[in-house]
């Protein structure tokens, strides 16, 4: 009965991409032969070694609990793996905790750090997750424009002008899902400056960091001189090593927040799965050449996507500079995003993502994910042609 419902509870709602998975989803399940665009995973298997390792993991007996902020082997190969790869120098006894997965880390980090009234400035089209977890911690998300003409970067202007008394946070997340912007150096530097002129916290969520296809590598905001103490570093393995289902992420700050956030993990799941720690051990530890080729082969893939939608009348696309999602303009198809994302679904049988299922700064647009085989995201392009040609 809605009475019994907390007033928190009560505020949260199925977001619109869960919506349309279902469709897709129930669609697929009645025989259609539904090609699915929208997944945020990449389709590839995790790698062997990987699999191996948490094999071992359970014949040795390795399945009960362990410490709620992860085990101390992992939180080391965390750290290591963040000076070798992010210049960022951690303790791994008091300035990491492993989560079950990135959301995980985003919610305890969320709850950690804002009050009732406090207000989080958040680059916007993005993860819509962002607005709930600020949400049920009683904060106030405060949507900035990426700009789509500036390559999806943040409108630095309005960035300025949202910063008053009640801001705490700002959120950062590049490679950026869904536009697959980056941000480089000097963006990081310019929000350096307006976090420190404005004593800000930044989260930074880089969870697409091994994602990057212009050359330009990817920057910690954490590694920004002066910025340590500042940022809270959220990552996973989810997408690097094609690990979504094992849950295991992990948050890098300093050891006072991070005293709290394995507090939040144990009151919630007391520790992340032990087999899955073993596996993430052998992930970052083992050899990286796994990354590197799946990364390169998501580069073809993005020629290829940006290649298609850019020749179906009404939609334009810039190819992204990261992550695996490509976010072309169709404002010219005159649809909005779901009556177009509703049509390719229902006639093209093509599932993606309408772009205003990220916030209304993203209608207008809608997501690719080309984390599907190159013979798939052909076939689903020629579909979409066919479909929206006949709508001339
Ligand atoms: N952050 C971003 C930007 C994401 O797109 C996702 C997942 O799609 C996550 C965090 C969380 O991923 P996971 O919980 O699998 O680590």
């Amino acid at each position: 009965m809605t009475r019994n419902l907390s007033d928190r509870s009560r505020e949260l709602k199925r977001s619109a991409f869960a919506e349309f998975f279902a469709e897709a989803v129930e669609m697929q399940r009645s025989g259609e032969d539904v090609i699915h665009l929208h997944v945020g995973e990449p389709d590839l298997r995790t790698p062997d070694h990987i699999v191996e390792a948490a094999q071992l993991a359970m014949k040795e007996g390795f399945t009960h609990y362990t410490p709620p902020e992860g085990l101390f082997e992992l939180r080391e190969a965390i750290a290591e793996k963040l000076k070798r790869d992010n210049r960022i120098e951690v303790d791994p006894s008091s300035e990491v905790s492993v989560l079950s997965g990135g959301y995980n880390a985003l919610y305890c980090a969320f709850q950690v750090l804002v009050n009732p009234g406090d207000e989080v400035i958040v680059p916007e089209p993005c993860l819509p997750q962002y607005w709930g977890d600020i949400g049920l911690a009683g904060g106030r998300a405060v949507p900035i424009r990426l700009v789509e003409e500036g390559q999806f970067r943040p409108d630095f202007e309005e960035l300025k002008e949202k910063v008053n008394g009640k801001t705490k946070l700002i959120l950062l997340n590049s490679p950026q899902n869904p536009t697959g912007s980056v941000l480089t150096r000097e963006d990081m530097n310019h929000i350096a400056d307006i976090a420190e002129g404005n004593d800000l916290m930044v989260l930074s969520d880089e969870v697409y960091e091994k994602f990057i296809y212009n050359g330009l590598g990817h920057t910690s905001f954490a590694s920004i001189q002066g910025m340590k103490e500042r940022t809270i570093t959220i990552n996973s393995l989810s997408k690097t090593y094609a690990m979504t289902g094992w849950r295991v992420g992990y948050v890098a700050a300093e050891s006072e927040l991070i005293a709290k956030i394995r507090s939040m993990s144990e009151h919630t799941v007391w520790c992340p799965n032990s087999i899955a720690q073993k596996a993430a051990m052998a992930a970052l530890k083992g050899p990286q050449d796994c990354v590197r080729e799946m990364v390169e082969e998501f580069r073809n893939r993005r020629d290829i996507i940006t290649a298609g939608l850019n020749e179906i009348e009404g939609f334009t696309c810039s190819p992204p500079r990261g992550a695996f999602y490509a976010f072309p303009n169709v404002e010219e198809t005159s649809l909005s995003s779901m009556e177009l994302a509703q049509l390719l679904l229902r006639e093209a049988q093509v599932a993606i993502v309408p772009g205003i299922a990220f916030g209304a700064r993203g209608e207008g647009n809608l997501r690719f994910s080309f984390a599907n085989s190159k013979k798939n995201i052909i076939e689903a392009l020629e579909r979409i042609r066919k479909v929206v040609k006949k709508m001339s």
